[in-house]
This record gives structure tokens, sequence and C-alpha cells, in this order.
């Protein structure tokens, strides 16, 4: 199952085609995308009994009319230096305990948005977000996969300038500027992942770029979720052991290597550039920057 946010509105998502969710459970559910959270097993049950792409009031939808799938969540966690390759080129060493920050709810965009660039230093971040189906604390690891709605596609863009003033820095703030923490284009089940033929746990994730004046796409990221040190299940139960888990939470989970920051020369996003990022089996996002 894929359930997106077209223009505010809760919908099942099949190919290009998309059912209104208030609509097809005759107001069982709301249009609300950030009401299903409160009710998300009775929701999965009833979606997976809709045949979207066959039901009468299917419409085609454009992609970039589709807003964060969890427009609200209660917390986004973001991890930082989760690839062994990404904490090398960050010349950092590896974590023994997931290192943990926030982007606040009020970054979050959808799936093809213009970003405001902040400084000079912004970078990008391809990272599959997990999203909280069923809370609580205290979650065992073999019973994680039991709390996980699904996976979208995100972007953790950080302004490292920002991100790396003060002492000790903060990451924090440097990755909640406005439209910072794209998401899209919807929360894909892990049923779903799995029936395509996808293994949840080695997802393959890129990010490329093309310029202002055009050209070939260049790639900037190619990594797997094999590759996670702290994996999904690791997360949830580390998480959980400290904070109350909520359903519609985010977790990005980090980021492989890549990024502009641990290249040499140093390179960061410049207007006019879009960047596309792209995971096996959950879809892209894009994003166009703009001075
Ligand atoms: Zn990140």
């Amino acid at each position: 199952m894929r359930i997106a946010n077209l223009q505010g509105r809760a919908t099942l998502v099949s190919g290009s085609t998309g059912l209104d969710v208030e609509g097809a459970s005759d107001g069982r559910f709301s249009a609300d995308p950030a009401a299903l959270w409160s009710d998300w097993a009775g929701f999965v049950a009833w979606a997976s009994t809709v045949d979207v792409a066959g039901h009468a009031d299917a419409r085609p939808f454009e992609e970039s009319d589709l807003l964060a799938p969890v427009p609200n969540p209660s917390q986004v966690f973001g991890i930082g230096l989760n690839y062994a390759d990404h904490a090398a080129e960050s010349s950092m060493e590896v974590p023994e305990n997931p290192l943990v920050f926030t982007k606040f709810p009020s970054s979050l965009a959808g799936s093809d948005v213009t970003v405001r660039l902040t400084g000079d230093r912004v970078d990008w971040e391809a990272e599959l977000v997990v999203v909280i189906g069923r809370g609580g604390r205290d979650i065992p690891v073999d019973e994680a996969w039991d709390s996980v709605a699904g996976f979208t596609v995100g972007q953790d863009i950080s302004d490292r300038t920002v991100q790396s003033q003060g002492k000790p820095p903060q990451f924090s703030l440097g990755k909640s500027f406005q439209n910072y923490a794209p998401t899209g284009p919807a929360v894909v089940t892990i049923d779903e992942l799995r029936s395509a033929g996808h293994d949840p746990e080695a997802l393959r994730v890129r990010c490329e770029i093309v310029d202002e004046q055009g050209g070939e796409p260049r790639t900037l990221q190619d990594g797997t979720t094999a590759d996670l040190i702290f994996p999904v299940v690791q997360l949830v139960a580390r998480l959980s052991a400290i904070v109350e888990l909520r359903p519609g939470d985010l977790i990005f989970t980090g980021t492989p290597a890549g990024v502009g920051l641990g290249r040499t020369p140093q390179v960061f996003l410049k207007p006019g550039q879009r960047l596309t990022t792209e995971i096996e089996g959950l879809g892209i996002i894009r994003q166009t920057f703009v001075a």
C-alpha cells in the first residue's frame, strides 16, 4: 500500500493513479493525512481491501501536487553518521550509540518543491525515512518491524555553516530551515515493498544533480541501506528505550557517502540546480534550489 498527501487529502496511490481516502471509505477515514495515524491499524485493514487502480473513483494525479505524506508528526528524529563510509568522509568516528538530532516538523515539505538556499554551504543527504505506525516505549528489536508503518524518501538538507557553528555545535537548527526536510512521494508499507520483490533491509539509495544550464545528471550518492550501522530495528529499539515513539513519527536514518562536505574540494548546492533522490521501491523526490 502507498499512502500519499495529495493537495492536503489522504490518498491511496497505485502508479500515477490516486484514490481519495475519505470518499472511498464513505467518510470512515478523514481526508486529513495527519488523522490516519490515530487508527493506523484500522486504516491498513480497510485499505488492504481496496483495489486502487480498479476503483471507479480513482483519478490520475501530478507528482508535483504531492505534499509531505506525514505533514505534522509529533517527532522527527535524524540520525547522524549511520553509514561507515559517510562517517569516514566526515572525519568522524563511527558512534557507539545512534547520534540523534531533530529536524523540526516545520521544515517538512513534499516531493517536488523549491528550496531557498540559506547560504553558500548547503549540502544534500539522501536518506531512507522510517514512518512509525504503532508507537510505544521499550520496543524490543524482535518486535520493531511491527512498529513500522512503512518508509518514504527523504532529503536531510543541511546548512553546514549553521550546523557547525558554536562549541559544541548543534545539528538541529541548520537542518530545519524552510523546506529542508522534503519527503515523499508516499509512505510505502513494508509488505508492499516485499511483495514487489524488494528487501526492506537492503534498498538502494541514490541522488543526482542537474546544473542550472542543464546537461547530464551527475550521481552524488549511491548506497544501500544494508550498510546502515544501526539498522531500522535497532533505531526503533534504541530510540524507544528513551522516548515514547508515536504513530506518524519519522526517523531520518542517515546518509551514505557522497555529501558535498566530504569532497575535495568541497561542493555545495547552487541556485538553479535540481536534485533528485531515489530509493528502490519507494520512488523519487525532487528539489529545485533558488538563492
Ligand atoms: Zn542526515
